[in-house]
């Protein structure tokens, strides 16, 4: 039977990727409906390879609009809604959080109302249906060096304001769990990179700014640490989580990577060097640190590991050349990247 799926945010890098993730791994099995306001952050050319998939439709409009979400449950009786569907930068957070709290929490919770409020009608919520929030490791705040990681169940002491809007979300799902076993699952996953992510994140950032022979700016020292996965291994942890994962559950996603920024700017910069051997550290500038920002993440992904299976494939050095040789390939997309806000 064919499951219908609504993703939000699918316009983006991580829903793009896991759209393409769902075809290329369940063909016609599955209908995805992509629901994205096409913000600054959002890249058409990320999803025109679905737009002739009779299995697909995109649909341009804004989370928090509860007619349209009511409307398109109505019309494609959604099984499973996986919301990537949010402000995702958390230098923009700083400047101006309002847009952030709008999305990511109000956002969440039109999704939820509008889920509960479907699959109550028409008593699928007792069939095999579930809401998966793609959350981040951010919400734990931040760790000291070389002392303990996050678990499901450490505090959420989220640091700047991106954190803070996707804890609330975080708990408006797990209150709809306590309150109204609403079939839900957070996930929360470290830090991504891959294909088709905004230069605004520092992976692709610093691809950019090395194709360009531009300057490659570094917060602070560049010893903060941030724990890295490579796309597609978030995708098949969410793609599990949404069949497997029991309602009312947290699980952490990760692929125990940490670096600090400096290393993460330093591989790209030599993994780069076969391309073009003038690139070298000479382009690193370091600026401003962020007036706060998390000295480290580390995510303990057991839970996920042992109850359901899963683990990540892809090792880091292979992940950073498969992204690399993505961008050289792609060296128009960059050109399509919109960077007001
Ligand atoms: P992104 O910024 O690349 O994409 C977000 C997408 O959401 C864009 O296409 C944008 O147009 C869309 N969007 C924004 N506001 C919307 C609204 N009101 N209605 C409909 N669509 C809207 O983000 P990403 O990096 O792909 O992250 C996706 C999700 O994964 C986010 O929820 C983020 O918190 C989470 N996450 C990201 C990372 C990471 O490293 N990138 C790590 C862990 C979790």
């Amino acid at each position: 039977m064919v499951k219908a799926y609504l993703v939000t945010g699918g316009a983006g890098f991580i829903g793009s990727n896991f759209i393409r993730y769902l075809f290329s791994c369940y063909g016609d099995k599955v209908f995805v409906v992509n629901l994205d306001k096409l913000t600054y952050a959002s890249n058409i050319n990320n999803i025109k390879e679905f737009n002739n998939n009779k299995n697909y439709k995109f649909v341009k409009g804004d989370v928090c609009n509860k007619k349209l979400v009511e409307r398109l449950f109505e019309a494609y009786k959604f099984d499973y809604v996986v919301n990537f569907a949010a402000e995702s930068d958390v230098d923009r957070s700083f400047i101006s959080d309002a847009k952030f709290v709008k999305t990511n929490v109000h956002g969440t919770l039109n999704l939820l109302e509008c889920a509960k409020k479907f699959w109550t009608d028409c008593e699928k919520i007792k069939s095999n249906v579930k809401f998966v929030q793609v959350s981040t490791d951010e919400v734990y705040g931040s760790l000291s060096l070389n002392c303990g990681q996050f678990v499901e169940s450490s505090p959420i002491n989220p640091q700047n304001p991106y954190a803070v809007t996707k804890a609330t979300a975080d708990k408006l799902c797990l209150q709809f769990f306590k309150n109204f076993n609403f079939p839900v699952n957070i996930t929360r996953c470290s830090n991504n990179y891959g294909p088709s992510q905004h230069p605004e994140k520092l992976v692709a950032l610093t691809i950019f700014k090395c194709l360009n022979m531009q300057s490659v700016p570094i917060h602070g020292t560049g010893e903060n640490i941030r724990d890295w996965i490579y796309v597609s291994d978030h995708c098949s942890a969410i793609d599990l989580v949404v069949k497997k994962g029991k309602s009312g559950e947290v699980y952490n996603i990760g692929a125990n990577c940490e670096k600090t920024n400096l290393e993460i700017v330093n591989t790209v910069i030599n993994t780069l060097k076969k391309y073009n051997n003038d690139i070298s550290s000479k382009l690193i500038t370091f600026v401003e640190n962020r007036k706060v920002n998390d000295l480290r993440y580390s995510i303990n992904f057991n839970k996920i590991k042992t109850e359901l299976g899963w683990k990540p494939k892809i090792e880091f050095l292979t992940g950073i050349e498969k992204t690399i040789d993505w961008y050289v390939n792609n060296a128009e997309w960059f050109k399509t990247v919109n960077h007001d806000g």
